[in-house]
């Protein structure tokens, strides 16, 4: 069981790449019920195993590989979410997928949001965006709010982030936008790492460039993952990066809200 979800582990390696492919079994490393984050309202939040970046400030390596997940099939996650969908409606809540990265599972994401939506129930994609080309017009068409991770507004900081590249998240979130999907932006302010002037006002550019975004959320960087960098013998970089202050904060929400962004 997963936190009172059945698990499939039963499943063969041949039947697991065979329900992955169809979307009728993803490979979770956690869910839980949260409140005023991932989304409005009450939120039953379901973690995707396995990311393709690498990002140096990650709270979940252990969600880096797809193997610290469990196969549950998306029958049983999707009775979880019936059970809550008076939470839902009564709060203005709904489901988010999120990881990890959600779209690196895109047929399990499919099959889950596609029957969430025929409920009513509200669903948010919480990604990086840099595997946006698996969302296709058919799976966005289902989703509500897209929670997008813009780690900084230039290629080499992005890359020293996360070891990927920025076009493929800037790209997603221009056809979010294009597609009329609200949208929400996230950006880390990381001391040292995306402080930039140049790095913010670039990723404030963006988002104020992106018609369908509501809403800005500025986080600080913070040390509650090193401990599973360690546990994970993963090489953990930013030991002595502090957590930025108020007022370091506070300037950068202002870099966003002077761009008429409502940020938080
Ligand atoms: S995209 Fe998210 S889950 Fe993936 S490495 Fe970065 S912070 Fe971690």
């Amino acid at each position: 069981m997963l936190g009172g979800i059945p698990t499939a582990e039963h499943l063969s390696r041949a039947e697991l790449l065979v329900g992955q492919r169809t979307g009728e079994v993803g490979l979770v490393h956690s869910w839980e019920l949260v409140t005023a984050v991932d989304g409005p309202g009450t939120r039953m939040t379901t973690f995707l195993a396995g990311c393709p970046l690498r990002c140096l400030y990650c709270h979940n390596p252990d969600t880096f590989s797809a193997r610290g997940g469990v196969p549950v099939l998306a029958e049983d996650l999707l009775a979880q979410i019936r059970r809550y969908r008076g939470i839902f409606a009564a709060t203005g809540g709904g489901i988010t997928l999120s990881g990890g990265e959600a779209l690196a599972q895109p047929a399990f994401v499919r099959t889950v949001v596609r029957a969430a939506r025929e409920w009513g129930v509200h669903v948010t994609l919480d990604t990086s965006g840099f595997l946006g080309r698996n969302c296709d017009d058919d799976l966005l068409a289902d989703v509500d709010l897209v929670l997008l991770d813009v780690k900084a507004g230039d290629e080499p900081t992005y890359h020293r982030i996360t070891g990927g590249r920025l076009a493929p998240t800037l790209d997603f979130g221009r056809r979010v936008a294009a597609a009329g999907v609200e949208l929400w932006i996230r950006f880390v302010l990381v001391p040292g790492l995306t402080d930039a002037p140049e790095t913010v006002a670039a990723v404030a550019d963006y988002a104020a460039s992106l018609s369908t975004v509501t809403r800005v959320e500025v986080l600080g960087f913070h040390q509650l993952g090193r401990d599973k960098w360690a546990e994970l013998g993963l090489d953990y970089q930013l030991t002595d990066t502090p957590t930025p202050t108020a007022a370091e904060l506070a300037a950068v929400r202002a870099v966003f809200t002077d761009r008429g962004l409502t940020t938080y």
